[in-house]
């Protein structure tokens, strides 16, 4: 396994812990191998690369000193980490988002309700699990 970044404090129990997509995070489909790890062609060939590595750790650093009550747009973390070449990197942030609700860390919410991250379509916010 290659998660990156330390372990959240938050575990989930294997009850509650649903097979998602190594790379973008979304529900592996139906029928997928019990040991697929990419959820399709397009995430098998992009695998994770170090810019996903990163915005994932900066995701993580940026929801822990969150003051109580606040949230995160992705764009914000794509910003931080790609400077003024940030716009290709508003998926890899979405999907850091959701690889970081897989783990347990994070919620995504719209409207301030929690949604659904294989679904959520539009803008999200990111909070952390509390
Ligand atoms: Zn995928």
């Amino acid at each position: 396994m290659t998660r990156s970044g330390r372990r959240g404090s938050t575990r989930r129990t294997d009850e509650e812990a649903e097979r998602v997509c190594a790379r973008c995070g979304r529900r592996m489909p139906a029928g997928a191998p019990a040991d697929a790890r990419w959820c399709s062609a397009a995430c098998r060939r992009l695998k994770l690369q170090e810019v996903d590595h990163r915005l994932e750790a900066d995701m993580r650093e940026r929801l822990g000193a969150l003051s109580a009550g606040a949230t995160l747009c992705p764009s914000e973390i794509a910003r931080r980490v790609g400077g003024d070449d940030w716009r290709p990197l508003m998926e890899p942030a979405r999907q850091a988002a959701r690889r970081l609700v897989a783990a347990g860390v994070a919620e995504i919410a719209q409207r301030g309700s929690v949604v659904d991250p294989s679904t959520a379509r539009g803008p999200i916010r990111v909070r952390p699990v509390r």
